[in-house]
């Protein structure tokens, strides 16, 4: 027998997000995700202080950012202390994504251009689109692009993606046929979405699957105070309530890519007979997410219920050329602060806490509402929230938190774990591996960088 099968990770420990996993299989190597921690490097960089980019990965070793791998990184981003890392044939034969959040895909610039990455349609989209909406480049990575069902061989490995809910479409997790068995990998998932029948579905396939190993997330596992959470149609149908006993404006923030929350917030407009505003970011978005029939969004262009907000710029009347090319595309549809102002009682919008500037050109009627349809803050001095606090205040508009996770509780991560039996489980994405431990003796210890054999 050649290398064993083993489980490295090289993010996702003792954190929340940031997945980054290398799965052996003999000579073969994948990796599972390749994430972008939230709290990557906050003991050195904060804000304005940042990794510089013309020292390619240098800023990032300094601090152990990322592993030091051979064979992973592309050329430009070693410079010439590190080139001794690269390797005109990569280490890696490909990369898996589950999901297109940052935390799950936010480091794949830097990977080799040689390395093939795999992901979900709808994950090819969300990246296209942060392309052409942002400054960010993921670079030219050949895509393999999956759905569930398929089945992606990478030498003797057999890669089946299952799709499952989370609160982004194209979430998957996988099952990983090596040569010691089965290995399942969550991604990041819940039970309580508009589809719940997806995440049934891949846990009956990973129990179907007797695995050698589970690799599970654990963002909620060690939640003590109880934070109020939803389920999506109750999201709904609070929102609805508040919508429907006013006659000001509502405005609501949620996560830009969460198209389940887009969409129940467009319905409640719609179903009290406002126009529901967003940016031309999320027109966009939207507009390219038409495509995919499966997620049944409304197409921005041809919607008589949507509208897309425009900010002043520089010339401050409106001109295209004000306007960055992608931007352009929705203006047919523009309103602008005067319109928002003026129909204040039509119309529910999406207002992220970044453009609260906009409410001094809006100037909602006191006793307006905003809903905050995010997470809550999880530390009580969270400057952010401080400010958006101070902000609402000062306009007099009253504050709703409504929200639906995107991830399993407590009780449901136990139940999957309880369900599918696997032999040994390695708790990532999580603050409370130690609460894992106490409800199996399954639970292997993940340290960063550290070989598990299977
Ligand atoms: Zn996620």
């Amino acid at each position: 027998m050649g290398k064993k099968t083993a489980l490295t990770f090289y993010g996702g420990v003792n954190e929340i997000g940031g997945n980054k996993i290398l799965l052996e299989d003999g000579e073969v190597r994948i990796f599972l995700d390749f994430g972008q921690s939230f709290s990557m490097g906050a003991d050195y960089f904060t804000g304005w202080l940042a990794p510089r980019a013309i020292n390619g990965l240098g800023d990032y070793f300094e601090f152990n950012l990322l592993p030091k791998m051979k064979g992973v990184y592309s050329k430009e981003q070693l410079t010439e202390r590190f080139k001794h890392l690269f390797c005109a044939r990569p280490e890696i034969n490909a990369v898996f994504l589950s999901h297109a959040h940052i935390d799950h895909i936010g480091q794949i610039m830097f990977l080799s251009e040689k390395i093939p990455i795999h992901c979900g349609y709808g994950t090819k989209i969300f990246l296209e689109s942060m392309e052409e909406t942002s400054p960010v480049d993921f670079g030219n990575h050949p895509y393999e692009r999956f759905r569930t069902g398929h089945e992606i061989g990478v030498a003797q490995l057999v890669v089946e993606p299952i799709h499952v809910d989370h609160s982004i479409p194209a979430s998957y997790g996988f099952i990983i046929h090596t040569s010691e068995g089965a290995i399942v990998y969550t991604g990041d998932l819940r039970a309580h979405g508009p589809r719940k029948e997806m995440t049934e579905e891949f846990v009956e396939e990973a129990c179907g699957a007797d695995p050698v190993a589970m690799i599970t997330e654990g963002t909620r596992m060690g939640e003590t105070r109880r934070r109020r959470n939803y389920s999506e149609s109750k999201v709904k149908e609070l929102g609805d309530q508040i919508v429907s006993s006013t006659d000001k404006i509502v405005f609501a923030t949620h996560y830009g890519r969460d198209t389940d929350r887009f969409r129940t917030f467009y319905e409640i407009a719609k179903d009290n007979g406002r126009k529901l505003v967003i940016s031309p970011k999320t027109a966009h978005l939207l507009s390219r997410l038409v495509e995919d029939k499966h997620l049944r969004l409304p197409d921005p262009m041809k919607d008589e219920d949507i509208r897309v907000y425009y900010k002043r710029k520089r010339t401050g009347s409106f001109q295209e050329k004000d306007y960055y090319i992608w931007e352009r595309e929705f203006m047919d549809k523009m309103v602008t602060h005067e319109f928002v102002h003026e129909h204040q009682g039509e119309i529910v919008m999406d207002l992220d806490f970044y453009q609260f500037a906009e409410l001094v050109d809006i100037k909602p009627d006191p006793g307006s509402h905003f809903i905050h349809s995010m997470s809550e803050p999880f530390s009580e001095e969270d400057i952010e929230d401080e400010v958006m606090h101070n902000w609402l205040n000062h306009f007099k508009i009253v504050f709703h938190q409504l929200h639906a996770s995107g991830h399993l509780n407590r009780e449901q991560i136990i139940d999957v774990i309880n369900r599918v039996k696997p032999r040994k489980i390695f708790p990532i994405h999580t603050e409370s591996p130690q609460q894992f431990k106490a409800t199996s003796d399954r639970v292997h210890q993940v340290n960063y960088g550290r070989k598990c054999i299977i």
